[in-house]
């Protein structure tokens, strides 16, 4: 796969592209992953790629000249045409579901804004996508593409070591993960749940499942909505729920005196 971040700042992605596990995709050739300066586009004498907004007010706006200019730069003759993904808070939220999708393309080029906005003609004829990493507002797009490229990056086979890792994540099943133990079997006094001890592979695989679902239905109830689920695990997790039997204690929210 070949990914292209276009950026003002490229100096911000080098080190997250060359460390951990997206350093050695690129090593080993799984991906290429490149940072382009757009402002290297700019078509005039002082190498702007903003102006101020028609109509007044504040903030600035990116031009649209030198990110067509870069993206058309960018796009290779004969391959499938890319996904041009702009980063924007005003974009479809990211998810597992798009990390799994986008995976499946040969060519990402993200589009990384700064200053107030966009000139809308970008989003209307450049970009495929508009993607946003949550309901809340950053200084700049290379943030929030670095975290679409290093999920989409760890879906590509041969990335991961242990290929089921990526299948067993949280929302990949459609449910959060169940919890995990390493040694000393007890910790201070907290002891590993003995069925992990037993060497039982199904009695271990069915306590995950029902963690899993536990889990979920304590935390993201509303994944259950749609994540494949058995008769005899609905019932039981609307009997759990009648009891207002959560098991386990969610994740202890900020402020919380317990
Ligand atoms: N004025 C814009 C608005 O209200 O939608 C916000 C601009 S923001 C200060 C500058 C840039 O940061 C955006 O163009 C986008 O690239 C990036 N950005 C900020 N928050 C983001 C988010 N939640 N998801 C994706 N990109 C974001």
């Amino acid at each position: 796969m070949r990914i292209d971040v276009l950026t003002l700042f490229p100096e911000m992605l080098e080190g997250v592209f060359g460390a951990s596990i997206l350093g050695k995709a690129r090593d080993k050739g799984i991906v290429s992953l490149n940072a382009v300066n757009f402002r290297d586009y700019a078509n005039n004498k002082h190498n702007t790629v903003d102006d101020y907004p028609y109509g007044g007010g504040g903030g600035m706006v990116l031009k649209p000249e030198p990110l067509f200019a870069a993206v058309e730069d960018t796009i290779t003759e004969g391959g499938r045409p890319p996904r041009v993904i702009l980063m924007c808070p005003q974009g479809e939220s990211f998810t597992q579901r798009k990390a799994e999708e986008l995976a499946k393309e040969e060519h990402l080029i993200f589009v990384c804004g700064h200053y107030e906005g966009y000139d809308e003609r970008i989003r209307e004829h450049l970009v495929t996508d508009e993607l946003s990493i949550g309901d809340y507002v950053l200084t700049g797009g290379e943030l929030p593409a670095m975290v679409v490229v290093d999920s989409v990056v760890r879906l590509l086979p041969g990335v991961l070591g242990n290929e089921n890792s990526a299948v067993t994540d949280s929302f990949s099943t459609g449910l959060l993960e169940y919890p995990h133990y390493t040694r000393p079997a007890v910790f201070r006094d907290w002891e590993v749940p003995e069925v992990l001890l037993s060497g039982h592979h199904a009695n271990v695989e069915a306590w995950r499942r029902e963690q899993s679902l536990q889990r979920t239905l304590q935390r993201r109830p509303e994944l259950l909505e749609t994540a494949e689920l058995t008769a005899k695990e609905r019932i039981w997790l609307s009997k759990l729920k009648e009891q207002g039997g959560m098991g386990n204690q969610p994740a202890k929210k900020q402020g919380s005196t317990d």
